[in-house]
């Protein structure tokens, strides 16, 4: 069993941002970050968990600082030959990458869980927080567009995020389990961290393994988010489009409304300051800050922000 005083749900590249600073502002054994796995996929065989590994290549200090994702330096010899062999390579695994999905890939052929594959990969690579799949089923999410059916890689990465999303779906949620011992965290931490991450398509997978949002209502830690619009735009990727096409507002006000029932506390960005007002008139307080992580030191400066809401 596992227990920190602070348990954070993150999906990818926005959440990795605020957990480099938040590791730094508490003790990274005092940290439990419960991952979303609906991205995951099978590549040649391999099983790829892109969210939950973006955070741990950045805690482990070795990721790509440049793109977000992947690892630093890394080379892209594999892919070249499976080009030239004529498979498709849309989805960039450099050749270490490609290392660490062997590695789980073996250690889940083995018999171990997930999430005791991410706890094995986590300590080989020296990451001291608790990182945590949402749950060790299998959920997939699948994005509609229309009449067409895309897995989630093949909407995000192979289609380049173009399509316009009509509806999302969790393949599997309904008999999923959260991960041993998420519950318990959430039950038990002092506060709960909602990163900056994409509302629908990362962190709402995490909410629709029965329990978890029951366990966000019911907890008695206090619940902080970080909008992750700034100035009624996404800083990156398709998160406001797709709030617009699903009827949702795609401005930090629309991220409060999403998180409503359970959100005690949203840190919004000092070009939505207007906004307070509005997001106060649900019950949500809230911080207004420069909430763009440029670097390290700005993404300390608002993960202590997180900390010191109240
Ligand atoms: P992905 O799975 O890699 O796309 O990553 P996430 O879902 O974790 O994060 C994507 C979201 O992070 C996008 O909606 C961005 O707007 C948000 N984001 C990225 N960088 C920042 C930042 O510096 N500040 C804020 N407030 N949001 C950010």
């Amino acid at each position: 069993m596992f227990m920190g005083r602070v348990v954070a749900l993150a999906g990818g590249v926005g959440a990795a941002k605020l957990l480099r600073g938040l590791v730094r502002v508490v003790s990274a054994d005092d940290v439990v970050i419960v991952g979303n796995t609906g991205d995951d996929f099978e590549f040649h065989g391999l099983h790829v968990s892109p969210d939950l590994d973006i955070v741990m290549y950045t805690l482990a200090g070795v990721v790509d600082g440049v793109k977000g994702w992947g690892v630093a330096g890394d080379t892209f010899s594999c892919l070249g030959m499976l080009e030239r062999l004529g498979f498709e390579t849309w989805f960039k695994l450099g050749d270490s990458d490609l290392a660490v999905q062997m590695v789980r890939t073996d250690l889940l052929k083995s018999g171990v869980s997930l999430s005791e594959a991410v706890v094995e990969l986590c300590r080989l690579l020296g990451v001291r927080a608790r990182l945590v799949p949402m749950s060790d089923d299998s959920v997939r999410t699948v994005v509609l567009s229309g009449c067409v059916r895309l897995g989630f890689q093949e909407y995000f990465v192979k289609r380049g995020a173009k399509d316009e999303v009509t509806d999302v779906l969790f393949e599997g949620c309904d008999r999923a389990k959260p991960a041993p011992g998420i519950v318990e965290a959430i039950n038990g931490a002092e506060r709960v961290v909602v990163c900056p991450s994409n509302p629908v398509l990362s962190i709402e997978p995490i909410l629709s393994i029965p329990g978890i949002r029951d366990a966000l209502k019911n907890t008695g830690a206090y619940v902080v988010g970080v909008s992750p619009i700034v100035g009624g735009k996404a800083v990156k990727g398709p998160a406001d489009r797709i709030m617009v096409s699903l009827g949702l507002e795609a401005s930090a006000y629309g991220v409060a409304k999403f998180y409503e029932d359970f959100l005690d506390h949203l840190i919004i960005d000092g070009a939505d300051a207007d906004l307070r007002m509005r997001i106060e008139g649900l019950g949500v307080k809230v911080t207004v800050v420069d909430t763009m992580m440029k670097d390290i030191e700005s993404s300390v400066c608002l993960a202590a922000k997180t900390m010191d809401a109240r």
